[in-house]
């Protein structure tokens, strides 16, 4: 033998161990349900989660038990991702947006022992307690129980739990490929699928996520995962946080503009992540009340198309950098983040503003490629769309109680995204494949439509879908919620789109509306708009 290197398992412990080791000092702010805010250190996350893990084998749970959470991101449910993960436990993280049927669906279908709940979500889970087959225990996420134990009798503290744990609890050591987490996609018709993490995938992500070129969090960083911890494990912030030993801080339920800005204000928070709706939010907050952004260096946004309007605001009035990014939860989830190349330094500002539109190039540990319908790959020229394919380090290889066959085609996950891609590897992101409208045999992009809907300040939010044609098949139309005050007419409305793209893809008609329909994650439900205004183009 020549000589070889030490293998240690790529485990999540890892991580919490690291941060608890060389950044034990290092704060921690969260915001919890009902006890405000409080202040604490990588060094207690990870002492509290070697208790945890020690208080679940103290309850009798076997190896790869999963265990839920229906929680804000707070410090309890950080201490949770590695206690259950570190453990050797599955750390089965909720949307509590989804609807009952869907939660029974899951919780049974992933055969969750455990459900660690914030206080916020007592009634959601009482009201199918009985329907929960597999449901050992509830732990609800406070010092006591309180009330909650009349909706839910058994239910134990958190707090409680954790003073029964063994704070010398040493991290167990097992196969990299073990399960570490779940998480299900949201998914617009049928059931939720399980995406299950290993503790490989999610160590070797939350290097990817730290990348210069990508996430680039570091021990200088104070970082606001504004994502919730149950969207994709906050994009796998916390993770890669650990990994560094960046400072933290976790906002709680309260994500209206007014609340992050004094968050991002009070503790000097350097970079946020979140969805543009977000973003919005904190945008208009920032111009009603006349306030600054004093630490902020950078924004990531991801989960849907970020609009160039946004990325100018935060640049142009903030001096806030934008990162747009693009993944799923199929690929943990970060697929493109968009960061320069050094060439392009020398190009006019005009163009390098216009780059830093895209959904950006892949970071390391993820492949891409375009197919037409056929399954032939499409050239890479930033011209040619089609549908996009990937594979890597952290994509998905079969759904939970699925097989590789019934998930992937050919070796690469099919995103259901319609893309094209620079020979730069540059990422534009025209549609799900779902929403792309077909118009006379030509693709009409809703996301571009929609970028310069929303850019309009009499517009508060906007959907283009397709809708039935007699002659073109499809025609788009807008679907959208006028800003407070303003009132704009139709016509008013599609002068917006004039000069701007080609006279053909301007929408046919506009509805307007209060309130889009979105589904758990936040995501526009296009499906039940095409159902609504079907008929409006027949006559
Ligand atoms: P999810 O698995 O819930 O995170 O949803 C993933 C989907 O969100 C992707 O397949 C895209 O359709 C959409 N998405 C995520 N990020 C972006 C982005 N930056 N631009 C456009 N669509 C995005």
């Amino acid at each position: 033998m020549l000589g070889q290197m030490m293998t240690a398992p790529l485990l999540i412990s890892s991580l919490v161990a690291h941060a608890e080791r060389y950044h034990g000092g290092t704060e921690i702010v969260s915001v919890n349900t009902s006890e405000g805010r409080e202040t604490t250190s990588w060094g207690e996350v990870g002492r509290n989660a070697r208790r945890l893990a020690s208080a679940l084998h103290g309850l009798g749970l076997k190896p790869q038990a999963r265990c839920a959470t229906i929680a804000w991101n707070n410090r309890r449910h950080l201490e949770i991702y590695f206690g259950t993960s570190g453990g050797g436990f599955v750390c089965h993280t909720i949307n509590p947006r989804l609807f009952p049927e869907q939660l029974v669906y899951i919780i049974n279908h992933a055969e969750d022992e455990v459900i660690f709940l914030d206080s916020t979500f007592v009634p959601l889970i009482a009201a199918i307690r009985d329907r929960l087959t597999t449901v050992k225990h509830i732990v609800l996420l406070e010092a006591s129980v309180g009330d909650a134990a009349t909706a839910l009798p058994g239910i134990i503290a958190y707090d409680v739990l954790l003073a029964d744990g063994d704070v010398a609890y040493d991290w167990p050591a097992f196969d990299e490929q073990t399960a570490s987490s779940l998480c299900y996609t949201s998914g617009t018709t049928g059931n939720p699928k399980g995406v299950l993490f290993s503790h490989r995938s999610t160590v070797l992500h939350s290097m990817a996520l730290n990348l210069k070129d990508a996430g680039a969090f570091s021990a200088m960083d104070i970082v606001l995962p504004v994502v919730p911890m149950f969207h994709v494990n906050a994009w796998g912030s916390p993770y890669a946080c650990a990994m560094v030993g960046a400072q933290m801080v976790l906002p709680g339920p309260n994500l209206d503009g007014a609340s992050l800005l004094d968050l991002i204000d009070q503790y000097n928070v350097s970079v946020a992540l979140g969805v543009p709706t977000i973003w919005l939010g904190l945008l208009n907050e920032l111009r009603t009340s006349g306030r600054t952004l004093k630490n902020l260096q950078k924004t990531i946004v991801g989960g849907s198309a970020c609009p160039p309007s946004m990325i100018e605001a935060f640049r142009e009035e903030f001096g806030v950098e934008t990162i747009h990014a693009w993944g799923m939860t199929e690929m943990s989830p970060v697929g493109t983040v968009n960061q320069p190349l050094a060439r392009h330094s020398d190009m006019p500002i005009e163009d390098q503003h216009r780059l830093r539109e895209l959904q950006g190039r892949p970071v390391w540990g993820v492949e891409m490629k375009i197919v037409d319908e056929e399954g032939n790959a499409l050239p890479e020229d930033g011209k040619a769309t089609g549908e996009l394919l990937v594979r890597g380090h952290y994509t998905l290889d079969a759904y939970l109680h699925m097989t590789e066959d019934e998930t992937l085609e050919g070796g690469w996950f099919n995103t259901g995204d319609v893309a094209s891609i620079d020979p730069d590897g540059y990422l534009s992101i025209k549609d799900r494949s779902k929403d792309i409208i077909k118009s006379g045999g030509e693709w009409i992009s809703s996301v571009d439509l929609e970028n310069i809907a929303i850019a309009h300040p009499g517009l508060a939010d906007a959907a283009v879908i397709g809708v039935p044609h007699p002659k073109w098949d499809e025609r788009p139309v807008l679907v959208a919620v006028k800003a407070a005050e303003t009132d704009l007419s139709e016509d008013e409305i599609l002068a917006i789109f004039e000069g701007k793209v080609a006279h053909w893809q301007v929408p046919d008609a506009v509805v307007f509306t209060d309130v889009l329909p979105r589904n758990a994650t936040g995501k526009v439900l296009k499906r039940n708009l095409r159902e609504d205004h079907r008929d409006l183009l027949q006559s």
